[in-house]
């Protein structure tokens, strides 16, 4: 087969046999392929779009390029969440520990930062010594001892997808439904998931950029899912502030832990206790919502959730003394307030405009290369809806350089919107689907 002749069918809108797609993904993962070819046909595929067919052939090549984890030996349905990318998104970090200490297995397979938006793994790897890998029988024992891991893909598990995952990351091409749907999919089968729920993000910081477009994607998923045998439960939810009132990777492990505390924000919890419920229905493990929330806030507030985070760090290699005591991680050199220009009400946090922003400061990458600074980030003291004075603080930028808190000012002034009368809420959790359909969201 031509590669060229494969990119030039998708440029021009003509839907790709099954050969020609597991020949290119093949290919590409064989290092026969260069990153310019796949960036094309990735960039083709942004434009034109996959039918159902194409998109369930993609997932699939995607799988087979590496390897699988079984689980048959660990009792209970195993249950992942997985988000299609937020800013300030640290849920996975609290439900994880959460959802495993309430008896449900949670094999977590994590992806890093991707465009504006942060990522599981490179929060976790904050923690210094985390480690993100481990062999088999590191996992099988952890997920017998503590009932989940949180991993990243290794060399041989859907290196399909870690390869264009990192190049979509750098080449404009992550908000693709088709590319998001089978590169979320292959990691959960091949994780060995048996039940999904998804947080689809709708918003000014979600991928897609229309309600509509979520919806679709939203629908995709469900879709593809239960193609891939996995029973898969999408909630939509808002995504045009950022979660929670830290951005950057450290910041939001710290916040994480706190809400573990029983500290967490309200907005942050209650996607967290949301998501939950579904996975702890799924799993089996609650026959209502409302028995799965009683049991959420159980495991929340005796401290299990919290403990059961610790212990996932300490065997993963991570300093359980900085989940002890967060105050002694390493003072992030530099920080800067950054002041209201006006009084009123905030009507809007640009998460978008944030998330690049946080990527100049160096919490993202900008080339797949990149090293991050853990420590670098936003910490926010409002939120929608407050009323604030001039030249009250409204963030505190935090970095490792003193240039990235200069450069990154110029960004900060299109993120706060603000309004001279009360600004009304709107709601965070929009609709559920799953296989029965599409219907508003209620617990
Ligand atoms: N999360 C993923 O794992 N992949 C995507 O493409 C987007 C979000």
């Amino acid at each position: 087969m031509n590669p060229v002749e494969i990119i030039t069918k998708k440029r021009n809108g003509n839907p790709l046999s099954k050969e020609e797609i597991r020949w290119f993904v093949n290919g590409y993962v064989a290092g026969r392929l260069p990153d310019y070819q796949m960036s094309a046909l990735l960039m083709s595929i942004y434009f034109q779009g996959m039918e159902p067919r194409e998109m369930s052939e993609l997932t699939l090549s995607m799988i087979e390029s590496g390897r699988t984890l079984n689980w048959q030996h660990v009792p209970g349905v195993k249950v992942d969440k997985h988000s299609t990318g937020g800013v300030g998104d640290k849920i996975s970090l609290i439900l994880a520990p959460l959802v495993a200490s309430a008896g449900v297995p949670v094999p977590m397979m994590s992806g890093r930062g991707l465009g504006h938006t942060g990522g599981t793994l490179d929060k976790l790897e904050a923690i210094p010594g985390f480690r993100i890998h481990l062999t088999d029988s590191e996992m099988m024992q952890e997920m017998q001892r503590l009932g989940y891991i949180m991993i990243g893909q290794s060399e041989d598990m859907v290196p399909a997808d870690r390869m264009m995952y990192a190049l979509r990351d750098v080449t404009a091409t992550v908000p693709s439904i088709p590319l998001i749907c089978a590169s979320i999919l292959s990691k959960k089968k091949a994780e060995g998931a048996e039940a999904l729920v998804l947080d689809v993000k709708c918003g000014k910081g979600a991928f897609l950029d229309s309600h509509e477009k979520t919806e679709r994607l939203a629908q995709n998923l469900v879709a593809l899912g239960q193609e891939m045998g996995i029973e898969t439960v999408a909630i939509l939810t808002a995504m045009d502030e950022p979660l929670g009132n830290t951005v950057g990777n450290w910041l939001e492990t710290r916040e994480a832990i706190e809400a573990l505390q029983g500290k967490g924000p309200s907005d942050v919890m209650e996607v967290v206790m949301v998501l939950g419920t579904q996975m702890l229905v799924l799993g089996k493990k609650a026959k209502s919502p409302e028995e799965a929330q009683s049991l959420l806030t159980r495991m929340l507030e005796s401290g299990e959730g919290l403990k059961r985070f610790r212990d996932m760090v300490a065997f993963q290699g991570g300093d359980v003394n900085l989940v002890d005591n967060p105050d002694s991680y390493p003072n992030t050199p530099f920080m800067k307030e950054w002041l209201s220009p006006e009084a009123g009400y905030i009507s809007g946090i640009d998460a978008f405009a944030l998330g690049m922003a946080a990527i100049e400061l160096g919490a993202g990458r900008m080339a797949k290369e990149d090293s991050l600074d853990y420590g670098a980030g936003f910490r926010l003291h409002h939120k929608t809806g407050d009323f604030v004075e001039k030249g009250e603080p409204l963030l505190t930028i935090l970095a490792g350089k003193e240039d990235a808190i200069q450069s990154v000012q110029s960004r900060l002034k299109s993120v706060y919107q603000f309004k001279k009368e009360p600004v009304k809420q709107t709601p965070l959790i929009l609709k559920i689907m799953d296989s029965r359909g599409s219907r508003a969201y209620s617990a």
